[in-house]
């Protein structure tokens, strides 16, 4: 009988199949023993990684391309090569001083307490073993799967050279479900469980659920026909929600509810077809800005938010200002060591605290709001100062934009409900133009447990009676007052609590975009 493991889910989805081992890329290479022909090898390798991850972006979009842009960057940073550089001129070999170089840079991400930097350290991996192949004299070209892919951790590039048309899955020992892989998995529907930790050393078939983070290794012939019937069921499931796609959402009752969309980059858009929601409901502006990247100008920003007003050809677009701090870092805006960076200067604390970054962001906002139905959403709010001192920024923005004669319109300006404080007397927020609940954050802190540590996921719970009964006072408040109210955190994306939701009077919810057909079918039969 085969053993089952807990892991992390990462990506959903079901597969079975046969185990492919990730290798060590590290390749036998001996030096040359002349300080200046090694300098010169490890350049060069170098050259030619930068070509190979280059090439790997002309074939791929959205994240993946980001995400390479960001391999690029790494690799052409001289900061990286330096040490490697030095080393050699005492005469090491070119490999041994740069793996010793990204080993170091490697283990302190590896340290950090951050999620974040923790998923970065993949990509510099990626990085240390395709230089180290070039230095080897050559690189590994993508290979089909149709298997699960098992090891440590995945770098990005290997999972984008990977066939996946014939299927496959990813197991990770190690790894984490906010890693760039994982994302790329989730826009790929590749299954994905991270963070098993061991598994029986002999291991050959992997029946992996990625939406239940567990796998089986080696399952018995009736474990197999187990999984292969669920597999049969979702694979249906799946089929028959795709109809839904397309058509509004209705209940059984006649009742519309409006789904939106919740977006992270540009390059999202080319996978979603724009008939399938009635808008963006939440644009997390802060995947723009790049760790360890120069943060972008008004120019780059009025651009990509352009782009949105642009996709949604009329139906509205929520961009919410930058949401850094808490699990998102940003180094040279978040300040250092905070002891509880989700309760300190995070979400529109920061950009009131930044008003260089904030005015920026602001001028780029009510630029591209001439080419769309868009509008400007605060996180984090707290006190009804936070809308007042946001809302003069961005009237002035406007005033100064037009004594410019820059086109510009001024945006409706709304709020996250995502602190308590502002979900037990929304009555405080009457000047916001809409409201957008956030039971991400919401959740956390009304229960006290962290959205990133597994060990507390239980307790970290939106159904929670005292999440939900707070979400009701919300919907109750703005069809009082007549504010439009959404929900755009995770719960909306989970069938399970749409009952709830509606039961709180909610009529509009912004979702992941896989997740689309999945909840307009789950309503129709509400
Ligand atoms: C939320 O908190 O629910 C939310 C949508 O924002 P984020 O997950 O980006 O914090
Ligand atoms: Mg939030």
């Amino acid at each position: 009988m085969g053993t089952s493991h807990q892991g992390i889910a990462a990506s959903d989805g079901l597969f079975r199949g046969p185990v492919r081992r990730l290798g060590s890329a590290r390749r036998e290479r001996r030096g040359t023993g002349d300080a200046a022909t090694e300098r010169q090898a490890l350049q060069q390798a170098i050259a030619h990684a930068v070509a190979g991850v280059t090439a790997l972006m002309a074939r791929v979009d959205g994240e993946a391309q980001d995400i390479l842009g960001f391999q690029v960057a790494m690799l052409e940073d001289d900061a990286l090569s330096a040490p490697a550089l030095s080393t050699i001129d005492t005469g090491t070999p070119a490999h041994v001083a740069w793996s010793a170089a990204l080993d170091g840079e490697i283990s302190g991400y590896e340290a950090s307490d951050d999620d974040y930097f923790r998923a970065r350290a993949a990509d510099l991996r990626d990085i240390r073993d395709r230089v180290l192949r070039h230095l080897a004299g050559g690189d590994a070209a993508g290979e089909a799967t149709g298997a699960v892919l098992l090891g440590d951790d995945i770098a990005p590039t290997a999972f984008l050279e990977t066939d996946w048309t014939a299927g496959g899955a990813i197991a990770l020992l190690r790894g984490s479900a906010t890693s760039h892989v994982a994302m790329l998995a989730r826009a790929r529907g590749v299954p994905m469980v991270t963070g098993l930790g061991e598994l029986p050393a002999r291991t050959a078939v992997l029946a992996v659920d990625g939406g239940r983070g567990a796998v089986l290794a080696d399952p018995d012939s009736a474990q197999r026909a187990q999984f292969d019937a669920a597999l049969e069921a979702d694979t249906r499931a799946r089929a028959r929600e795709e109809r839904f796609r397309l058509r509004p959402a209705v209940r059984r009752s006649g009742e519309r509810i409006d789904i939106l969309i919740n977006v992270a980059g540009v390059g999202e858009l080319d996978r979603i077809d724009h008939a399938a929601c009635d808008g963006i409901g939440l644009m997390r502006s802060e995947f723009l800005f790049r760790d360890g990247a120069p943060l972008p100008g008004e120019e780059t920003q009025y651009r990509a938010y352009r782009r949105f007003a642009e996709w949604a050809q009329g139906r509205p677009v929520t961009i919410r200002t930058l949401d850094i701090g808490g699990d998102k870092p940003v180094r040279g805006l978040t300040p250092e060591g905070e002891s509880n960076p989700f309760l300190g200067l995070r979400g529109v604390r920061l950009t009131l605290a930044r008003e260089d970054v904030f005015r920026t962001q602001l001028r780029a906002l009510a630029r591209a709001a001439v080419h769309g139905n868009l509008k400007v959403m605060l996180p984090m709010v707290t006190a009804p100062d936070e809308l007042a001192r946001s809302a003069a920024l961005l009237d002035a923005c406007v005033a100064e934009l037009g004594a410019q004669g820059v086109a510009c319109h001024r945006p409706p300006l709304g709020i996250m409900v995502e602190v308590p404080a502002a979900a037990v007397m929304p009555e405080l927020f009457r000047g916001a133009a809409f409201f957008s609940i956030g039971s991400n954050d919401l959740t956390q802190y009304v229960t006290a447990s962290s959205r990133d540590d597994a060990r507390v996921a239980a307790l970290n719970d939106p159904s929670h009676p005292a999440v939900t009964a707070l979400i009701a006072r919300v919907a109750r408040f703005g069809r009082e007052a007549g504010i439009p109210v959404s929900l755009c955190g995770d719960m909306a994306s989970e069938p399970r609590h749409l009952p709830a939701l509606l039961d709180a009077g909610l009529t509009s919810l912004s979702v992941a975009p896989a997740r689309i057909a999945r909840l307009k079918a789950a309503i129709a039969e509400l």
